[in-house]
């Protein structure tokens, strides 16, 4: 339980191919030694949205609200940035099936859902976060500029295309801050869970940007 809310998000960005192993061993390092500050800035899942496990039918829906800011010099279109984000937290193939509703709003959200150039990205934690990857640190969704501009080499390599790597970012990390922890491929040739590092290593699995049914389990209220 708590290695895998270590690595929460440690893993989810670019490598180069010849860093893979590099790279993987040093999230291992971390993983090993900062325990108790990983702890610290694990955000709680929003209320009701933890369970991952029961098989219950939701009565209810939810507003989520959550405001958008940038962090360093930022060079991608934030209105684009800001629109795919909204469509994608609200389409009705991803976390809105939860009964979810996403509303921006323009300060004081629920969440912030930051666009962060690279070299900002361990300013939101020295430690939590990777120049080359997104993270999730307390109320902060925090998405790599680089990421969002040319997704990850293995991504690239394996046919995936930036459209759908966006809406996995955004679905993948806003997943985390409602409480979803990291998924493996359960079946080979199957789709992949929008939990799994899918960025990293597809596993076996093909990609795939928006929640599982598996992964989409509605609360009782
Ligand atoms: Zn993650």
């Amino acid at each position: 339980m708590v290695k895998k809310v270590l690595l929460l998000c440690l893993l989810l960005g670019a490598v180069v191919t010849s860093q893979l192993a590099q790279a993987q061993q040093h999230s291992e390092e971390k993983a090993v030694s900062l325990t108790d500050e990983l702890i610290a800035i694990t955000p709680p899942p929003l209320p009701g949205y933890q369970d991952t496990t029961a098989h219950q039918t939701y009565r209810g829906t939810k507003t989520i609200r959550y405001d958008v800011t940038t962090r360093g010099m930022i060079t991608a279109d934030m209105e684009e940035f800001s629109r795919l984000a909204h469509e994608t937290l609200n389409d009705s193939r991803g976390w809105s099936r939860m009964g979810l509703t996403f509303e921006r709003v323009a300060s004081g959200g629920d969440f912030t859902l930051v666009l962060s150039a690279a070299d900002m990205m361990t300013s939101f934690s020295a430690l939590g976060c990777h120049r080359d990857w997104s993270c999730n640190v307390g109320r902060n969704v925090i998405v790599n500029q680089d990421r969002w501009l040319g997704a990850t080499v293995p991504w690239n390599a394996a046919g995936g295309n930036l459209r759908d790597y966006r809406h996995m970012v955004i679905n993948h990390e806003v997943g985390h801050n409602i409480g979803r922890e990291h998924e493996s491929c359960a079946e080979a040739g199957g789709l992949a869970a929008v939990m799994q590092q899918q960025s990293y290593d597809l596993q076996g699995c093909t990609f795939n940007p928006w929640p599982l049914p598996s992964e989409v389990i509605r609360r009782a209220e």
